[in-house]
């Protein structure tokens, strides 16, 4: 039986009926923009973050450019990012006028770390975009004290994850999300959020949302027209009471997949201390992941690597990326591999995954890799 990378159908088909009749009162009640749905899902996200504001916006991208400018970055200043990341996590620095400076991650949790972020600071520095990457927090507490610089937790695939019991989300001096349909808390199109503690972030963003205006006739600012639709709220208010118990899935996954052996063939994802990551992604290493890529589609398993050119090296950054070194970026490009997860992946999936990557990996071992040779998928 084929096992998919995501399932974004079987957590949601009990809630079907529900979404649909929320969606008939958006609907029947003719406020399509801005509205009560928006404002209720602003307040039952920020109470479940543990958090003072959230802005809903059109979606995560936004979010970014929209929190670093309510930040204060603007033209000259800098911006640390990690290079090993969506494109979208530096592409957002972009419109804000600063320049992205690229930073490295550590290799087991493919994360930053206060020293690959200290290594990339200059006088000009102006915040860090600290990227909760594959649903597993960063080190962000750290990154705050040791840089005394305003932290962007991109925590677009983090939504359920926490560290010590605080949410990912609530870490930074602002953080995003994405609601695209496949990460952790999805709604049926694109939409996103900014949350943080700081009224003066949470004003400015809402003003930029809406073209810089508070009241549609003074405009302060130039803007974004940017706001999260009340349809998507009002998917993403039934959703979010399910949140907690699809990351606990997803770490029940990962829990199955240990248990069942995986770390007897791949290198397995590490998380920081404290951590309670909400897999997004599940992403182990091997020295020749493509290779086990193809054997497993062979074998009916989804995999993929992800960010195999990394940021840096995207044509269209080239201004600011090229000649940066950064060797477990590459290192990680190259040995990633994401494996099935989602918050209703079985044992006997997670059974399943691990003895085709047991296979893949013996017929890879009798044929090596790049050999003109290899035998057909049926051969081993
Ligand atoms: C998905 C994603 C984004 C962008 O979110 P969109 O809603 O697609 O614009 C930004 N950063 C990271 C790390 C993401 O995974």
């Amino acid at each position: 039986m084929a096992v998919a990378l995501f399932d974004t159908t079987t957590p949601l088909a009990p809630l079907r009926q529900q979404i649909i009749e929320r969606l008939t009162a958006v609907v029947n009640g003719g406020r399509y923009v801005l509205g009560p749905e928006v404002q209720g899902f602003e307040r039952e996200f920020a109470q479940y973050l543990g958090v003072v504001h959230v802005v809903g916006v059109a979606n995560g991208t936004d979010a970014l450019t929209i929190a670093l400018r309510a930040a204060g970055v603007g033209p000259g200043d800098e911006v640390v990012v990690p290079s090993f990341t969506f494109y979208a996590s530096a592409e957002a620095i972009i419109p804000t006028g600063a320049t992205p400076v690229f930073c490295d991650v550590d290799e087991e949790t493919a994360n930053v770390t206060a020293e690959t972020v200290s290594a990339a600071l200059t006088p000009r520095t102006k915040a860090v975009v600290a990227v909760d990457l594959f649903g597993n927090p960063a080190p962000i507490a750290e990154i705050r004290e040791r840089t005394g610089l305003p932290v962007i937790e991109d925590a677009a695939q983090a939504a359920g994850a926490r560290v010590a019991g605080r949410h990912a989300g609530s870490l930074g001096t602002v953080a995003t999300f994405s609601f695209f349909p496949s990460k952790n808390l999805p709604c049926f199109g694109d939409g996103g959020a900014i949350a943080t503690d700081d009224s003066q972030i949470a004003d400015r963003a809402r003003v930029l949302r809406s073209h810089g205006s508070r009241d549609k006739t003074i405009f302060e600012h130039v803007g974004y027209n940017s706001r999260l639709d009340e349809l998507q709220a009002a998917v993403l208010r039934v959703l979010l009471p399910y949140l907690d118990e699809w990351a606990a899935g997803r770490r029940a996954a990962a829990a199955n997949y240990e248990a069942a052996g995986l770390g007897e063939h791949v290198t397995l994802p590490a998380s920081g201390p404290g951590n309670e990551p909400a897999w997004h992604l599940y992403v182990v290493r091997h020295p020749d992941a493509e290779h086990l890529c193809s054997a497993l589609e062979r074998a009916g398993v989804e995999a993929r690597g992800y960010y195999r050119t990394p940021v840096h090296r995207q044509p269209a950054m080239a201004r600011w990326g090229a000649g940066v070194e950064l060797p477990a970026t590459e290192q990680l490009a190259r040995t990633n591999l994401a494996i099935p997860m989602s918050p209703v992946l079985t044992s006997e999936q997670a059974r399943e995954v691990i003895s085709a990557i047991a296979g893949a990996l013996a017929s890879m071992h009798a044929t090596p890799a790049g050999s003109a040779s290899a035998s057909p998928p049926s051969g081993g």
